[in-house]
């Protein structure tokens, strides 16, 4: 995860070690490397600047201690900096209420079933909760036929009804079945598309409207870099959503999703995927993933 970003980072932070002290000299020559090394990760060009402009004045303006190097200091502030950029602490999810509704978004491929069934599995397992699965693709009964697979493998039932056609009808009774027989969490599987659409985008919203979700988590491939951030964008400015699910982490993906989504969209990112299996789900600590970043 985040190779390339992590040695071009590295090299930058050479120019500093084996200084004695900050000047506006080293910092500036150090800073033009650190910017190179975010846009060659995808990281939207705005976020780059206005994050290297801080990182650059946060280090000329920290006293430098006589126990602490430049390159110690810089990396001390690019962790602070990166953590702050990736949304500070970590946003847990809302599933306080009962049933608590939680819709799943995002465009064909993105991951939206695979996560649906890892985020059964880790709140069956990990929280204690009994979630029911809603499958809401009705122009793909394959993508029925996966959900029902994956619920069978972290054992834990769905909601379907192949004669319907209507996504809104289905999400209502998904609901209904929960409060009947006591689930706790439903999770709405809805329909994508391969691009953005009307159609689309009135259909998570008439959905939306109908469940009133507590949650709603917009799952995208982190490998498509900048595009993810567009696409986050487009979402939310109709749906409003609470969080972002980024997939595929474990790929060769350069980090820009993960660097940008915050600071344009501004929502936080709730988990990554690290792979197909359903344990391959990681809450998302920006803490953790910055000293990741750092190496
Ligand atoms: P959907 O169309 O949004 O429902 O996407 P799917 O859940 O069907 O996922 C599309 C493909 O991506 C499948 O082959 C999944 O196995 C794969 N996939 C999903 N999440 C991850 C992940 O975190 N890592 C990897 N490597 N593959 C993933």
């Amino acid at each position: 995860m985040f190779d390339n970003l992590q040695d071009k980072l590295d090299r930058a932070f050479k120019v500093l070690k084996g200084q004695g002290n900050i000047t506006e000299i080293n910092v500036a020559e150090t800073i033009k490397e650190i910017r190179k090394a975010l846009l060659d990760a995808d990281v939207n060009y705005k976020t780059a600047k206005a994050f290297t402009d801080d990182v650059k004045q946060k280090a000329l303006g920290e006293n430098v201690l006589n126990s602490i190097s430049p390159g110690q200091l810089l990396t001390k502030i690019m962790n602070d900096e990166l953590t702050q950029l990736m949304g500070g602490s970590v946003t847990e999810l809302e599933i306080g209420k009962n049933p608590t509704v939680i819709l799943i978004a995002g465009l064909n491929g993105a991951g939206k079933t695979t996560f649906t069934g890892k985020l059964a599995k880790y709140l069956k397992e990990k929280r204690g909760k009994k979630p029911l699965l809603v499958a809401g693709d009705v122009y793909r009964p394959a993508a029925i036929d996966q959900l029902e697979v994956l619920a069978q493998q972290v054992d834990v039932p769905v909601y379907t009804n192949r004669d319907s056609n209507d996504p809104i009808a289905i999400a209502e009774e998904g609901v209904a079945e929960a409060k009947k027989n006591g689930y706790n969490v439903v999770i709405v599987d809805t329909a994508g598309r391969l691009a953005i659409d009307e159609a689309l985008m009135n259909e998570i919203t008439a959905v939306k409207e109908a469940t009133q979700p507590h949650e709603i988590l917009f799952v995208v491939d982190s490998m498509t870099g900048q595009d993810a951030v567009n696409t986050a964008k487009t979402f939310n400015d109709r749906l409003d959503f609470t969080g972002v699910v980024l997939t595929k982490l474990d790929g060769d993906t350069r980090g820009g999703a993960a660097l940008s989504i915050k600071s344009v969209v501004n929502k936080p990112i709730k988990f990554i995927g690290t792979g197909e299996k359903m344990e391959a789900l990681d809450v998302f600590y920006p803490d953790r993933m910055a000293s990741r970043i750092l190496g």
